[in-house]
């Protein structure tokens, strides 16, 4: 379906077992109101930059920061997340948003995509059949709501600029474990204290680049993954899920010989 209708119904349903991507700003008041902080990360190999033209490298190359794994260059995709199982700790009994004037970015935006390289399909949304009609929001494939786009246009501007400063928090909490991308995440849950202070740290004192120079272990549920990776001379290591203690490999896959 190339053309679709939108009008929000307040249903709350998009409202429940979420990890909402934010940026630095928006973590800091999410942490402030007691709510719940994840840091996912996945990390790319990247020996080489790709050739002019791939658009799909180049997206993930601008959100993501240079690092080294053993001897692999990788590329670090860190996403701060607001973390919630059930409902937001933000949404009220009669299911409104406490915080609407405030709520983030990316609730704004949804039910639209900020990836430009997912389509937005009205299947894969929580929102009631009779959400899909009222204001035009996407024309012949393309999004027409003038709202919706300029907050799009800003999420990713965001998502790009801070991505350095993702690494200096990572860097600042000694955050260095990361899943293959597109085989899982490892999430990271520092002390929300611990990481409120980190953001404030890195906001007060950004850094415009990164040295590239940290080193991050890959870590995965699966022997072919890890013995490619000792292969290529990158550092890797089994999940253990007993022992891991302060963070958690969430893989995609069952883990596999
Ligand atoms: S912050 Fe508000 S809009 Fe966003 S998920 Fe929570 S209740 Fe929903
Ligand atoms: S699920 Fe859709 S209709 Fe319901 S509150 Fe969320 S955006 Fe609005």
């Amino acid at each position: 379906m190339n053309d679709i209708d939108f009008e929000c119904t307040a249903c709350g349903k998009c409202c429940h077992d979420l990890r909402l991507p934010l940026t630095l700003a928006e973590a800091s008041d999410w942490l402030a109101r007691g709510a719940k902080m994840e840091l996912l990360c996945e990390a790319i190999p990247w020996p080489v930059d790709p050739a002019p033209g791939d658009e799909l490298a180049e997206y993930r190359k601008v959100r993501s920061s240079p690092a080294m794994s053993g001897t692999l260059p990788v590329r670090i995709s860190i996403t701060l997340a607001g973390a919630f199982t059930g409902p937001c700790p933000n949404l009220g009994a009669d299911m409104r948003c406490g915080i609407y004037e405030d709520r983030p970015r990316v609730c704004r935006i949804y039910p639209a995509e900020i990836n430009p390289f997912v389509t937005l399909a009205t299947a894969n949304k929580e929102c009631p059949p009779e959400a899909w009609q009222g204001k035009p929001l996407q024309r012949q494939g393309v999004l027409v709501d003038d709202t919706t786009r300029r907050l799009i246009g800003e999420s990713r501007r965001a998502n790009q600029d801070e991505a350095v400063l993702r690494m200096q928090l990572c860097e600042a909490l000694g955050l260095n474990r990361a899943a293959l991308a597109n085989e899982g995440f490892v999430m990271h849950t520092p002390d929300s204290g611990a990481l409120l202070a980190a953001i404030q740290q890195v906001r007060a004192n950004p850094r415009t680049v990164g040295s590239g120079a940290a080193q991050w272990t890959f870590v995965s549920n699966r022997a072919t993954t890890l013995d490619a990776l000792r292969s290529v001379e990158a550092s890797s290591e089994p999940d253990q899920p007993e022992t891991t203690g302060s963070f958690r490999y969430l893989g995609f896959f069952p883990a596999a010989a």
